[in-house]
């Protein structure tokens, strides 16, 4: 069987006033079920990895396939319905709505692919809840604490139940004990159905992924399986 995300040949360059080359003939296979930590030194390309991966930004060459899709850089409209309903995606830090309460920044991700507001509301309170945050419910991002952010984030990149979470640095500008909670909690997100890849600098963090990727001269390595 053919694994769930295929990266082929991927090459990735920025034209500014010179060509930077990121990525170069990178190919890669992810499966489901399991959880890849990406390591690699800053710059070496793990963002704009997970930026492909998420349909955010396009390969300058190669091609991404989920199943048997290949993905076509052209279908805006498309690919951005995919990653709404497919891809919760997690930063290090901000990607929260700042005039949006907790509630409405994970509410309003299950509303993008589905309009009933009612049912919305229940699942991300039901949601936020799970997570020890019900009492945080009406609190807007700078009302909160870098982790309970962080919960935030990780609620709504699941609420849409995604066969794919992409975490790029998710514990970075976190304290020891905060950044375990958070890992932890992103750690119970694996599933059979569920493919997740999240970059950090952190080892001990990495070595409880199911596999280790390090990024050296815009490609991946194995570094274990
Ligand atoms: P990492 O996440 O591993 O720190 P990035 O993927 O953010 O690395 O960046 C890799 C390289 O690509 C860096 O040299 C960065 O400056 C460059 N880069 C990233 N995005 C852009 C962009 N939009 N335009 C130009 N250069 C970029
Ligand atoms: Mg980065």
């Amino acid at each position: 069987m053919n694994s769930f995300l295929q990266l082929k040949n991927i090459s990735k360059h920025f034209n500014t006033d010179k060509k930077i080359k990121v990525l170069k003939n990178l190919s890669y296979n992810f499966n489901k079920g399991k959880m890849y930590a990406l390591m690699g030194p800053s710059g070496s390309g793990k963002s704009t990895l997970l930026n492909l991966i998420s349909l955010i930004d396009r390969p300058s060459l190669g091609s991404i396939q989920f199943n048997e899709n290949i993905i076509n850089f052209d279908n805006n409209k498309k690919n951005d319905l995919f990653r709404a309903k497919n891809i919760g995606i997690v930063y290090q830090q901000n990607n929260l709505l700042p005039d949006f309460t907790a509630l409405e920044n994970v509410y309003l991700a299950n509303l993008s692919i589905d309009n009933d507001r009612e049912a919305a509301s229940t699942k991300a309170k039901a949601l936020l809840k799970k997570i020890g945050l019900s009492n945080r419910l009406n609190h807007f991002p700078s009302q909160l604490s870098g982790g309970e952010c962080q919960r935030i984030s990780i609620a709504r990149a699941i609420i849409n139940d995604p066969e794919i979470i992409l975490a790029d640095e998710p514990t970075g500008s976190l304290d020891l004990n905060t950044a375990k909670e958070i890992f932890q909690l992103l750690n119970n997100q694996k599933s059979p159905n569920r493919l997740i890849i999240f970059a950090t600098h952190n080892r001990f963090f990495a070595n409880k992924a199911d596999c280790l990727l390090e990024m050296t001269n815009g490609s991946v390595k194995t570094i274990n399986v």
